[in-house]
């Protein structure tokens, strides 16, 4: 199938790496020169596990290629996938469809045959039926139908994620449109369920599913506070629970607050439409609102371990909004990170892939280490905000020594923590003792 997507983001490469992977002649187009340039010159834009491997290939083979022209992209196409952002309006946190209105009144000038348009992004329920609108308008040469294709890659796993999908989606309201996104995933027929759904449906199982897992965070994150003043251990609670079938022992994991490009705005996007619709989501509304005092609570903890000190110095290991990724975009790292240099504290910063993004938010507000250990000397607390398996396998010792005083804030509860104490560390963790 010859296939245009729209938008190389965190979704669109991913996707567009995979279906080439699949066998599928695939195009990728972003307004981005930047990123379409580095593309072309073989180096990827973002960092997601065994992404360069298949890009390497399929690029070698010409099986996917680059393009920052529309009409190259989608001129000849069975299937155009719209993956560009929707980010949240700094104001009203509804989904902003600036860029996938734009890109739809684009390609309309150059689809011809008969083109499925995809609708990859995450968008408010409704959003077929706009682009259908748009593309209609500009009286495009060929036939074309809408369909919704929400994604439910988790980042830092998208690679995985694409080949072993735990359910594929489709809003499609045609036969026509239906036929070619089954021979689309025909390589997943047998092996992951494809519901078949109306597009609206489609639209809002997408937001529907993300506010429920960010719901199943903020509660656990609720629970091990509870745990820690009840006197209980969190994991322990977690596990009783997840036995549960109903209730599953996935998302059960205590931290800092969800974060990301997703959970935050998809969250409030959902809230905004209930409250447009009229409709009472005061269980989503709570979660938000949670979730926000989250990050400040988490920074208070940080400082309260060295309230005796003016100005502390606090290394931070971590800065992505989790492991696998070098996203920093709603990352709780990043919120509290502001929060303690408001407090008067200075930093050192250290993440293994997240550097870049980092300092693209942070400018020259912390220093950066080059390693792990490099950001310890001298600091008054360690506070660890990403879980990446490098910081799992921290040397206590080293870290006691290099340390001005042996205090850990463990915000993922990666370190063993009787090792820590052992040393002669205070250790903070999360839900437990
Ligand atoms: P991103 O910001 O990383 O990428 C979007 C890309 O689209 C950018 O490179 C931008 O330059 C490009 N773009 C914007 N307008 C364009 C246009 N008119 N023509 C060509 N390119 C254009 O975003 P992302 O993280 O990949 O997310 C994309 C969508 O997928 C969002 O709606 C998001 O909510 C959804 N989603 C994201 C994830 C995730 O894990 N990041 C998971 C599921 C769904």
């Amino acid at each position: 199938m010859k296939i245009a997507v729209v938008g190389t983001g965190y979704v669109g490469l991913p996707t567009g790496v995979g279906l080439a992977e699949l066998g599928n002649d695939v195009i990728c187009i972003d307004k981005d020169e930047n990123k379409i340039n580095s593309l072309k010159a073989g180096k990827l834009t973002i960092f997601e596990y065994g992404l360069e491997e298949l890009f390497n290939k399929n690029t070698a083979n010409g099986k996917v290629k680059f393009t920052t022209s529309m009409q190259e992209a989608v001129q000849d196409a069975d299937l155009v996938i719209l993956a560009v952002g929707t980010p949240p309006n700094p104001i009203t946190k509804e989904a902003d469809m600036k860029y996938i209105y734009a890109a739809a009144e684009e390609l309309a000038q150059y689809i011809s045959g008969y083109t499925v348009i995809a609708v990859k992004s995450t968008v408010p329920v409704n959003t077929g039926d706009e682009v259908e609108k748009i593309v209609a308008s500009q009286k495009p040469k060929g036939e074309f139908d809408v369909v919704s294709l929400p994604e439910f890659l988790r980042e830092g796993f998208a690679v995985h994620d694409f080949f072993n999908p735990d359910r594929i989606i489709v809003g499609a309201n045609t036969e026509r449109a239906k036929n070619v996104i089954a021979k689309l995933y025909e390589p997943f027929a047998g092996k992951t369920k494809i519901l078949y759904v109306h597009r609206r449906s489609s639209e809002t199982i997408k937001y529907a599913s993300n506010a429920f897992l960010a719901m199943k965070i903020q509660y656990i994150n609720e629970m091990a506070d509870f745990c820690e003043k009840a006197g209980a251990d969190v994991y322990e609670v977690a596990q009783g629970m997840g036995l549960d079938s109903r209730i599953g022992n996935k998302f059960l994991n205590p931290g800092p607050g969800y974060g990301g490009f997703c959970f935050p705005k998809d969250t409030n996007a959902m809230a905004y439409m209930g409250r447009v619709k009229g409709v009472d989501l005061s269980l989503i509304e709570a979660t938000i609102q949670g979730n926000d005092k989250r990050k400040i609570n988490m920074a208070k903890r940080i400082l309260e371990t060295v309230d005796n000190i003016r100005n502390p110095h606090i290394a931070v290991l971590g800065a992505a909004f989790k492991g696998g990724t070098d996203d920093c975009r709603e990352s709780p790292a990043m919120q509290i990170i502001q929060v303690l240099l408001e407090k008067g504290a200075s930093i050192t910063l250290y993440d293994p892939e997240a550097m870049g993004n980092a300092q693209k938010i942070l400018g020259d507000k912390v220093s950066y280490a080059s390693d792990m250990y490099a950001a310890l000397p001298n600091a008054d607390v360690l506070a660890i905000l990403t879980e990446w398996e490098d910081f799992k396998s921290l040397d206590l010792a080293k870290v006691k020594q290099l340390m001005k005083t042996p205090k850990i804030v463990d915000l993922r509860n990666i370190i063993n923590r009787d090792e820590a104490r052992s040393l002669g560390f205070e250790i903070h963790a999360l839900g437990v003792q």
